[in-house]
């Protein structure tokens, strides 16, 4: 196991567009979507929206299909696999929703290469329906951050993994996200960590408002190949790292123990 803890964003980021307008397009709903979007929250208008699916007869069976089809970058799995191969800790922290990552997981034969997935929880209905509620219960109270949506700051969940984590571990983070979501969590890594935005999209342009705001160091990518190259090259990166303090530690350690063993007194003054 080394030291890495990897942490990717799912919509546009594992796969090649956003799982929910998947869906939505792919079943012929888009334009009753586009219509009740201003009217609510986006987490709270997908739970709805899979009630008007199921009472058109869109089976569960039918949105598992749409979903096996998804779009995916043909060096994403490598790269997650490779990942893995190298000893890193990979966490999924998403907007989308439990229901469809596992599917899609599932479908890819990727679920085992992930520790944890965080994301809103999806789950089908006695009646066979697909409900989807928010991560963070907003009617109850807010998360109280004013950067993501009511329903999760991921932020706060990136917070929670890094104190879940003894310090004694001195685990770095790779984050990789695309979305506007993925800025709060992008603010909360540390000098030691790295976040990987995807070029051109949201989170890219917030980071390049004010690069200074951000305490990791950061590598862009364009797609999946890019991501591959630059995650591989990272992980390789902390790893020589890691060895040479290591080594650097322990030469170190030795040469404390031989000036502490100088410094000593050679005889120990009796107390009268
Ligand atoms: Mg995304
Ligand atoms: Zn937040």
């Amino acid at each position: 196991m080394s030291n890495i803890v990897i942490v990717f964003d799912f919509d546009k980021t594992i796969i090649d567009c956003d799982s929910d307008n998947w869906v939505i397009d792919e079943l012929g709903f888009t334009d009753l979507f586009n219509q009740l979007l201003p009217t609510m929250p986006w987490n709270s208008l997908m739970d709805k929206m899979m009630m008007e699916l199921h009472s058109e007869g869109v089976t569960i069976e039918d949105i598992e299909k749409v979903l096996h089809r998804i779009p995916i970058h043909n060096r994403i799995i490598p790269a997650i696999k490779s990942a893995h191969a190298l000893g890193c800790d990979l966490r999924i922290v998403s907007d989308a929703n439990m229901f469809f990552i596992q599917t899609i997981l599932k479908h890819l034969e990727i679920s085992q290469y992930f520790s944890e997935i965080n994301t809103n929880p999806g789950y089908v209905n006695q009646e066979g329906r697909l409900r989807i509620l928010p991560y963070h219960d907003f009617n109850n109270a807010s998360h109280g951050c004013t950067l993501c949506p009511p329903n999760m700051c991921k932020g706060i969940i990136v917070d929670r993994i890094q104190s879940s984590i003894s310090v004694l571990e001195n685990k770095r983070f790779i984050y990789l996200g695309d979305g506007a979501g993925d800025y709060c969590p992008t603010l909360r890594l540390k000098e030691r960590d790295f976040m990987m935005p995807r070029k051109n999209f949201p989170v890219w342009d917030l980071i390049c408002k004010d690069p200074s705001l951000i305490k990791a160091e950061i590598h862009g990518w364009c797609d999946g190949e890019e991501l591959e190259q630059v995650l591989i090259q990272l992980i390789n990166k902390i790893t020589i790292e890691e060895n040479a303090q290591f080594i650097s530690s322990d030469c170190k350690l030795q040469n404390l123990s031989i000036s502490v063993l100088e410094s000593l007194p050679k005889v120990l003054p009796v107390q009268p």
